[in-house]
């Protein structure tokens, strides 16, 4: 049996079990098992490398651990040390590797090519690392909103984009809300920069927060005529990419698609 899970505390709510069993049984991977394990902070680091010596053939891992990822791994992917943050780990001869997929799944949600696009990112947590990342790596455009200023400004000066404290949503080509807000019903538009006659239909809208489809997010930008990437999208490609690091088989995304939207 080849073992695999999503570590986080808590972690009960994670769509990554269904999604990945489901590309698992699609491709006929039978000897393989991914399951979601509850891990205290504190109980991390032993946990991984209990796990990296025995069946286990890699994880996920979310929050709050993402940090803590990179720094219990033998050996970083250029994406997680350049993001500073770890979502997947794989585990060969007891030793572990961590990569960043949430960079890449991004980008690959996505509709369109951002190469030159003017681009707003709201927020300056683990999510908004990789998404600033893989934009500013792709020579969008980026300014970064959080409600702690001095966050997005350390975000900036580390990672590339302009801090921003008023932005006009309305002049972005590319809106990306990698806020948790939303996750606990939150009204965007009472706690972010944005008003829901903002959207347009020159602009791309994604809210990586995923619970109840659409978040009101999703829905104001649809009804602006804006084109629009929902939280469980992006965890489709996250994952997708994760699946392809540990099996080396091509993630089967409808499958995954299905099971996560289930
Ligand atoms: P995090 O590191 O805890 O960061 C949370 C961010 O949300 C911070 O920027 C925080 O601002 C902001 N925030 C929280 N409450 C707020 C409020 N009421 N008003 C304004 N800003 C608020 O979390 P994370 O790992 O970056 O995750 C952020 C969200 O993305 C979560 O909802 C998570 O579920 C989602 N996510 C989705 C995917 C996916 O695949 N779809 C992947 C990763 C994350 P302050 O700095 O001011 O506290």
């Amino acid at each position: 049996m080849k073992r695999l899970a999503v570590l986080g505390h808590p972690v009960g709510h994670s769509r990554s079990p269904a999604m990945h069993n489901a590309a698992l049984a699609a491709l006929g991977l039978d000897d393989w098992h991914y399951e979601a394990i509850d891990i205290a902070p504190d109980r991390f680091e032993e946990t991984v490398l209990e796990m990296a010596g025995g069946e286990f053939a890699g994880a996920n891992v979310t929050v709050p651990h993402k940090g803590a990822a990179l720094a219990v791994a033998d050996s970083l992917s250029e994406v997680a040390r350049e993001v500073g943050a770890a979502n997947t780990l794989a585990f060969a001869d007891g030793q572990v590797t961590a990569y960043n997929t949430d960079a890449d799944g991004f980008l690959s949600s996505l509709p369109d090519a951002v190469d030159r696009s003017k681009a707003l990112v709201l927020g300056a947590g683990g999510a908004a690392r990789a998404v600033v990342w893989a934009l500013v790596r792709e020579g969008a455009g980026v300014e970064v909103w959080n409600r702690t200023g001095l966050r997005s400004e350390n975000l900036c000066a580390e990672l590339g984009g302009t801090p921003v404290s008023s932005p006009d949503a309305g002049g972005y080509e590319l809106i990306v809300n990698a806020t948790a807000v939303g996750l606990g019903g939150e009204d965007p538009f009472a706690e972010l920069p944005l008003h829901a006659e903002d959207f347009n239909d020159g602009q791309i809208v994604v809210d990586l927060v995923y619970g109840s489809e659409p978040t009101a997010l999703v829905a104001a930008a649809q009804a602006g005529g804006a084109r629009t990437v929902d939280g469980i999208e992006v965890l489709v490609r996250q994952g997708a990419a994760s699946f392809e690091v540990w099996t080396g088989r091509e993630a089967p995304l409808a499958e995954m698609r299905e099971a996560a939207r289930a």
